[in-house]
């Protein structure tokens, strides 16, 4: 559902994304791990089009990302995205903050995206903080909500740019929790993270970046156990 073809991008002068082709089936689940700075964040801009390619082709689902004549609102309603900032409207509650994008960019009907939104808050196990605000909820909480947020706009894809990041090490579980739930629903996930047991656990396949490139990829077993090449190896001696 998601085919990236020898994409790079720059910004100015430095090349940050140096050429990545991979492919997301649907109903995958896949990881991309690696240093800081290697091009991660970049990448899954690139594929939601906050940012554009400077060359390579982004396919999603037959969406052309990098076609000039993007329709990005159709891309938007396809792709799903949670930052590590989960950038909340602060002064409406959680309910409200998850209703708004049905409501506001898709005009559908206010009574229907209401319970859609409280199964949603549900489902992520929010029930009962409805009528909380961000500053109300944990760090943890108010990813929840981000992630409601978004599956309220029925996304085929989510992606994740290191969600847990920012969190405490307590929230970071119920939050992992929350997204191994939707994968084993069948959602199409392309997650950048650094918790290698949840990538190890959950994920089809995981891919290595380093400065740009792809530097090794495989499913999870074979990547964290018997990597080759020698970043690779460095790097998860480091984290793991
Ligand atoms: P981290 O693990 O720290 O989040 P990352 O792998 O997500 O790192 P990116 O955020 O994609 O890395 O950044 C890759 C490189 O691109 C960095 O050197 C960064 O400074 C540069 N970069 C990212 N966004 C921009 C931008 N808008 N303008 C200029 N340079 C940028
Ligand atoms: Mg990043």
């Amino acid at each position: 559902i998601i085919q990236l073809l020898d994409v790079h991008k720059s910004f100015g002068e430095a090349e940050v994304l140096k050429g990545i082709s991979f492919d997301v089936r649907r109903g995958e689940v896949v990881c991309i791990i690696g240093p800081s700075g290697s091009g991660k964040s970049t990448l899954i801009r690139c594929i939601n089009a906050l940012v554009p390619v400077t060359s390579g082709t982004i396919r999603v689902d037959g969406i052309e990302v990098a076609d000039p004549k993007l329709d990005k609102l159709a891309l938007r309603r396809k792709v799903g995205m949670v930052f590590q900032q989960y950038n909340l409207f602060p002064h409406k509650t959680a309910l409200q903050n998850v209703m708004m994008a049905p409501i506001h960019v898709l005009g559908q009907d206010k009574r229907e995206v209401e319970a859609r939104s409280r199964a949603l808050l549900a489902k992520v196990r929010l029930a009962g903080k409805e009528a909380a605000y961000p500053g109300e909820m944990s760090g943890g909480q108010q990813q929840r909500v981000a992630i409601a947020r978004s599956l309220a706009m029925r996304p085929d894809v989510m992606l994740f740019d290191e969600v847990t990041a920012a969190l405490d090490p307590e929230t970071v579980k119920e939050v992992l929790v929350t997204i191994r739930e939707l994968a084993e629903e069948g959602m199409t996930c392309l997650l950048v993270t650094h918790e290698m047991n949840f990538a190890r656990e959950v994920a089809d396949h995981v891919y290595f970046t380093d400065r740009g490139v792809i530097v090794e990829h495989g499913p999870p077993e074979t990547l964290f156990s018997s990597a080759v090449d020698p970043r690779t190896r460095r790097f998860l001696s480091q984290v793991l």
